[in-house]
């Protein structure tokens, strides 16, 4: 069994740097030691920021996203064409289409796909307020409705196994 090399407090930051997508126990190890040695310029500062966004990061009570106002930065934004509503699975899809530029709409946040084998359904994704959301057809889901016609493809069955996702918000 490897030997400790630091106190608990260094162990519990590479503990918990560990914990992030893409960083094992040895990136972990590399991440901490580095933050350790700009400790001033970038540990200080990190830290502040996570301080801070933990307090502040609120759910978009529209669409889904997540921000530091309720209602979102992309909510309030008067320059949004507000006839088109992208229906998108989680916040990592919405950030990842606002990068990509291409897009001047607004945003529905599902929080996952419908998985009956995973025990998703209906309840568990934001699909109330997303029919509230439709200005086309004030609510009520109709047949003649093109943006629920849309939605209804948008939420698909979840059927590819090489993405396994359970419902959450982000
Ligand atoms: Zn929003």
């Amino acid at each position: 069994m490897a030997e400790k090399v630091a106190g608990p407090e260094i162990e519990k930051l590479v503990q918990l740097l560990a914990k992030l997508p893409g960083l094992g126990p040895r990136s972990a190890r590399r991440a901490a030691l580095h933050l350790i040695r700009k400790r001033e310029e970038l540990l200080a500062p990190l830290a502040e920021a996570m301080r801070v966004a933990q307090e502040r990061i609120v759910v978009c009570s529209i669409c889904g996203n997540i921000d530091t106002s309720d209602p979102c930065t992309i909510c309030r934004d008067a320059r949004r064409d507000g006839s088109i509503l992208v229906v998108v699975e989680t916040v990592a899809d919405l950030w990842a289409l606002e990068r990509a530029g291409l897009l001047n709409a607004r945003y529905h946040v599902l929080g996952g796909v419908l998985s009956p084998l995973d025990g998703v359904g209906p309840d568990d994704l934001a699909i109330a307020s997303l029919v509230r959301a439709c200005s086309q057809c004030n609510g009520r889901w109709t047949d003649d409705c093109a943006l629920h016609r849309r939605c209804a493809v948008a939420v698909r069955r979840e059927g590819d196994a090489s993405r396994p996702r359970r419902a959450g918000r982000w």
